[in-house]
């Protein structure tokens, strides 16, 4: 189950990269394509990809970090975090 709600998480300006993605490294296997709960990662003619703005919406949860077998996803927490702030409920 992947989630889609708008507004769940905000973006801090200012903040860098947190995800680097090394496509050499990569061997397609789709682990964090399956494990993103937010459906970050997408594949397009065979090749893995992380959505320009995922700093928007990305729950800082390292799932993708942690699957990644061949380490081609370099994680860390950004500064001041970017992820879920609640801001209603
Ligand atoms: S988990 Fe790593 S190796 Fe597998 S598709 Fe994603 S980036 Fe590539
Ligand atoms: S850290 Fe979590 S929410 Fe962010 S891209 Fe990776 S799996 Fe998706």
């Amino acid at each position: 189950m992947k989630i889609e709600l708008e507004g769940l998480s905000k973006h801090i300006p200012g903040t860098g990269d947190f995800i680097i993605f090394d496509s050499e490294k990569c061997n397609n296997c789709d682990m964090c394509l399956k494990i993103c709960v937010m459906n970050l990662w997408k594949k397009k003619d065979g090749k893995i990809y992380i959505v320009d703005d995922y700093k928007k919406k990305c729950l800082e949860c390292g799932a993708c970090y942690m699957v990644c077998d061949p380490g081609a996803i370099d994680f860390s927490y950004p500064s001041g975090g970017t992820g879920v702030v609640f801001e209603q409920g």
